[in-house]
């Protein structure tokens, strides 16, 4: 399998740390708002990542942060005249909720900044010990850019230019740097903002260390990849590794993945430049898997124009793959024969060329275009072939493929019973008094059935309460 490395630029060869296990780290969203289709595109694209290396067969640890303390989820509890964290608590949740209507898994721990503070200080501590950071007088802690003799290696840049172009590096309220590339680990408090105890002053980290604080706790010091969108190439990743290298001594992460713009008239999509849809938007005029076939019909490093008529483009390419898979469930019920003839038998074993080209697309740096063309050759293939003389066991087994081919691009093509938020209610009940009637096996199975939905269940003193996972 071979990936495109920001560091290196070049495709790699995926060689993890550990035999067959994959850590992760993507940075997530600031939450202050509803997140936008461009917020989703990484969400989406290394979402499809990891659900290919589980199909490879690996175990992943996937972390994705919440950065619920920032200047713009300040401004906004101000203006309602709330505290921060009822801010960035509503927007986690809602954002929650559109990760699971694009099928985007939890990731194994989703951290938020705010309850990583204490992991933020250490690491600060560190960096000064080392003497890559320094105090200000008014207490703000500086990383020492020139300290660390690698910087600028994922972004290649170099040093001399950041330096003459450095004047735009130098923010108001930071002129007690001692050089412009230097960047804030930690900041005094201003009114009105949320602050925690430190060493330094009462105040509150700068945006980079947290990823690697995170990063280091949930994964380790070394990571097999680190993704995100590429706006967060420079400065954010350069920092982090600074940041990550100098305090820990080891190189932060083996590959680097950044994922291209999601454009609206070949211009970024972005919440400043007010010229973007929500995910909810989208999902008052579309089946969110289309919105998620759209985002995988291109490779991950292509930007992608947002319209009207690749919308409509990838309704019907969704369209046709649930139409085949609806038509081979229909065939399979009124079957004549179960078992495949020998015909039938040479032919499945011509479909499954299909999946390996399917694996190739992938194998290639995650051609989720190719991989998807060849999802429709199989399509093409199952319309061909599949008939009302077909066996069951022919029917099905182009289904399972056709089925499986799509969970990996986490498209779901086969229509499931959902469960509503009503019927969550009504299973906690049954669960209960499964519970109650020392009926533990039927209790455990409701938790795993709503575990599989994304429905997390705590026992507190007031009763059970769930929240989407
Ligand atoms: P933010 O909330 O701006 O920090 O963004 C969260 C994630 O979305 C980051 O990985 C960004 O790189 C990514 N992102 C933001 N806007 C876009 C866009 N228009 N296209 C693709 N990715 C984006
Ligand atoms: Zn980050």
């Amino acid at each position: 399998m071979k990936i495109y490395n920001t560091l290196s630029r070049r495709k790699e060869e995926f060689v993890p740390l550990q035999d067959g296990q994959v850590s992760m780290y993507v940075c997530g969203p600031t939450v202050y708002n509803l997140i936008h289709i461009g917020n989703a595109r990484p969400m989406i694209v290394f979402d499809t990542v990891r659900r290919y290396m589980e199909h490879k067969g690996y175990t992943v640890n996937y972390v994705s942060n919440f950065t619920d303390v920032d200047d713009k989820i300040i401004k906004k509890a101000n203006e309602e005249g709330v505290d921060a964290s009822v801010i960035s608590e509503r927007y986690i949740e809602e954002c929650k909720k559109d990760m699971k209507a694009l099928n985007v898994k939890p990731a194994t721990v989703h951290p938020k900044a705010t309850e990583e503070i204490d992991g933020m200080i250490e690491m600060i501590r560190t960096l000064i010990d080392k003497g890559h950071a320094y105090v200000a007088e008014d207490g703000t802690v500086y990383f020492k850019t020139r300290s660390f003799r690698d910087y600028g290696k994922l972004s290649h840049k170099n040093l001399d230019d950041l330096r003459s172009g450095g004047r735009s590096l130098l923010v108001s309220g930071e002129d007690q740097k001692q050089d412009p590339l230097d960047f804030v680990l930690w900041k005094p408090k201003k009114e009105g903002e949320p602050y925690w105890e430190s060493p330094w002053c009462e105040g509150r980290p700068g945006w980079h260390i947290e990823c690697s604080v995170m990063s280091k706790k949930y994964l380790g010091e070394e990571i097999d990849i680190h993704a995100g969108g590429e706006d967060l190439i420079f400065p954010h990743h350069e920092n982090e590794i600074a940041q990550s290298e100098a305090a820990n001594g080891r190189e932060f992460a083996k590959y680097w993945m950044h994922n291209a713009f999601l454009n609206i008239d070949n211009r970024k999509m972005s919440k400043s430049a007010g010229n973007f849809f929500t995910v909810r938007d989208i999902s008052e005029k579309y089946d969110l898997q289309v919105l998620r076939f759209f985002m995988l019909s291109a490779h991950y490093r292509s930007p992608l124009n947002f319209s009207a008529e690749l919308m409509e483009a990838a309704r019907n390419g969704l369209d046709r793959i649930t139409g085949c898979v609806g038509n081979l469930n229909y065939l399979a019920e009124r079957a004549a024969a179960a078992e495949m003839s020998e015909e039938e038998q040479a032919l499945a074993q011509e479909a499954a060329r299909y999946v390996d080209k399917f694996d190739e697309a992938m194998d290639d740096d995650m051609n989720t275009a190719d991989a998807i063309s060849a999802i429709f050759e199989l399509v093409k293939f199952a319309n061909t072939h599949a008939d009302e003389n077909s066996s069951r066991a022919f029917l099905a087994a182009l289904k399972e493929e056709i089925v499986m081919l799509s969970d990996i691009c986490g498209l779901i093509v086969e229509k499931q019973e959902e469960i509503l938020d009503g019927q969550i209610e009504e299973l906690i009940r049954e669960r209960q008094e499964a519970r109650k009637a020392k009926n533990f096996a039927r209790a455990d199975e409701i938790r795993e059935l709503l575990a599989s939905q994304g429905v997390v269940l705590e026992d507190t003193r007031e009763g059970v309460k769930w929240k989407w996972a």
